[in-house]
């Protein structure tokens, strides 16, 4: 009864406009059909690191296959491209939460597709404090949050900590990348979950999400997936 009446209410509230381009949106998403169809689906990932594969080459990317440890499962349903771009710049550096909330049910559709069984726990990727100062946010813990809620699934942004700040993995070459991260990060506590998503906005080069994937298999995680709402093709 109480939903019947909150459906009735929402059906006879306006559609929300495109964060984008501002023409009718669908009430599931504040992101109209047009701009919905500029973004590139990311059709072969690695599923080591999520990087774009040619349809008939190798089923992983040369820079993952000579490495052991990566993630059981990585997602990333889209190419980081203009329009893609357009809605992280506008959420990390504009504190644009309405495109946040496009992002977050982009990734949603994707993840709520699927039969196999879910995590136990999110984990978002953690910023250093600096540089949480600095954005006021950490754009990973506002992705999690509403895919924590709606697909109920517990959340806990707290577990791993960012001990130091890391300059920015893509002006890296892959051992250098690997030597930036050593260290970076710390588990507080024990985790007694053994099925987890780390979660993240866009994967530049995979180095962050295999470090944190190498900290929560010695933790004693069995299962490690990575989530997130695009990946950068290599250049
Ligand atoms: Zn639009
Ligand atoms: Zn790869």
């Amino acid at each position: 009864m109480i939903n019947k009446c909150i459906n009735s209410i929402l059906s006879a509230l306006p559609a929300p406009s495109c964060v984008l381009c501002g023409t009718g949106a669908t009430r599931e998403m504040a992101l109209c059909p047009d701009c919905r169809d500029d973004l590139h689906p990311n059709h072969h990932p690695c599923p080591h690191c999520a990087a774009p594969l040619p349809a008939a080459a190798a089923s992983v990317c040369g820079e993952c296959a000579g490495l052991a440890g990566g993630a059981d499962r990585v997602f990333a349903p889209y190419l980081y491209d203009q329009t893609l771009g357009r809605l992280i710049n506008r959420f990390k550096f504009h504190s644009g939460f309405d495109c946040g909330g496009v992002l977050a049910r982009l990734l949603e559709a994707h993840i709520a597709a699927r039969s196999d069984p879910l995590p136990q726990l999110l984990i978002p990727v953690p910023l250093h404090p600096k540089r949480l100062r600095e954005r006021g946010f950490n754009q990973a813990l506002e992705l999690a949050r509403p895919l924590a809620r709606r697909l109920a699934i517990p959340l806990d942004p707290q577990r791993i900590e960012r001990l130091r700040p890391t300059p920015p993995q893509s002006r890296l070459d892959a051992p250098r990348r690997r030597a930036n991260l050593r260290g970076a990060f710390r588990m507080r506590g024990a985790l007694t979950a053994n099925h987890v998503a780390l979660i993240d906005d866009v994967i530049t080069t995979g180095s962050t999400l295999r470090e944190l994937t190498r900290l929560l298999r010695r933790a004693g995680v069995e299962r490690v997936e990575c989530w997130a709402v695009a990946r950068t093709p290599r250049r």
